[in-house]
């Protein structure tokens, strides 16, 4: 779950990321960024015709990770435990 941080939605979510473009560094994020593409008839979408509604990636620098316990965008570090790397919250040290 992210929270974004400028922009247009400035202060929206948590929200899930639907999909992320490392190339690029940009995010799709579930309800966040949406345009109304004009199609025509015959479109998988919306077979009458009309406007659908397509999400428009951010980039990610817009975006931080919500801590659940911190209810709210945090930094994170990340730790070795055991070999495996972990995402912690810089502000409580959870696990995120
Ligand atoms: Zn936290």
């Amino acid at each position: 779950m992210v929270v974004v941080l400028s922009g247009n939605f400035r202060g929206q979510g948590p929200s899930k990321i639907v999909s992320i473009d490392r190339n690029s560094k940009r995010a799709i994020v579930e309800g966040i960024n949406s345009a109304l593409k004009h199609v025509k008839r015959g479109h998988p979408k919306s077979p009458q015709g009309g406007r659908v509604s397509i999400p428009v990636a951010i980039d990610v620098s817009n975006l931080a990770l919500h801590c659940p316990s911190c209810n709210r965008g945090v930094r994170v570090k990340s730790q070795v435990v055991d070999g495996v790397k972990r995402r912690l919250c810089t502000n409580c040290q959870k696990v995120l």
